[in-house]
């Protein structure tokens, strides 16, 4: 596989651009702009094979439906995000997986990712929550972040690509 597209979902302020742009651009965006939406590329060696890995950093509004439809159909894989400092933020998950298995198939590359594990004073997400919320979903790997300190940003994408190559392979028999 020589290219992979990524879609980056979930709700607001979750920092979905803060862990796409540490991933790609290796900086921190401590400032938050919720209108932010940007397609980046990254070229990585996995298995030491090389892949252009495409992310659609979505802006998480979406009121246009439409829209969002069409965002999981260009997308191969998909990395779901909350925050680990927002309870309520690991609810919007839910109705999106759906929609994304819906368009998809049950089989798709898919990462959940609980985010901004620095804040520890701050957590209301246990790890529990997490670890059985990927259960629930048939054990698609589980990760705590912190875009900040660059825990697991790598790991994340590195996973969903894998997981795209994968799934073409087993596509084309
Ligand atoms: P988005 O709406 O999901 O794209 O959220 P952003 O990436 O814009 O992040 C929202 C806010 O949270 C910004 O002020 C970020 O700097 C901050 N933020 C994002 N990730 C982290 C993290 O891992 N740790 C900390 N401490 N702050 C973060
Ligand atoms: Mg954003």
């Amino acid at each position: 596989m020589k290219e992979a597209r990524v879609v980056i979902m979930g709700g607001g302020g979750v920092g979905k651009s803060a862990l796409t742009v540490q991933f790609v651009r290796n900086v921190f965006v401590s400032t938050y702009d919720p209108t932010i939406e940007d397609t980046y590329r990254k070229m990585l060696s996995i298995d030491g094979q090389q892949c252009l890995v495409e992310i659609l950093d979505t802006a998480g509004t979406e009121q246009f439906m439409a829209l969002k439809e069409l965002y999981i159909k260009s997308g191969q894989g998909f990395v779901l995000v909350f925050s680990l400092t927002h309870l309520a933020s690991v609810n919007e998950l839910g109705p999106l997986r759906e929609q994304i298995v819906r368009i998809k198939d049950a089989k798709v590359p898919l990462v959940l990712v609980g985010n901004k594990s620095d804040l520890r004073s701050e957590r209301q997400v246990p790890r529990e929550i997490g670890t059985n919320l990927s259960k629930a979903w048939g054990n698609v790997p589980y990760y705590e972040t912190s875009a900040r300190k660059r825990v697991n940003v790598e790991e994340i994408f590195i996973d969903i690509v894998r997981q795209c190559r994968t799934y073409e392979q087993q596509a084309n028999g």
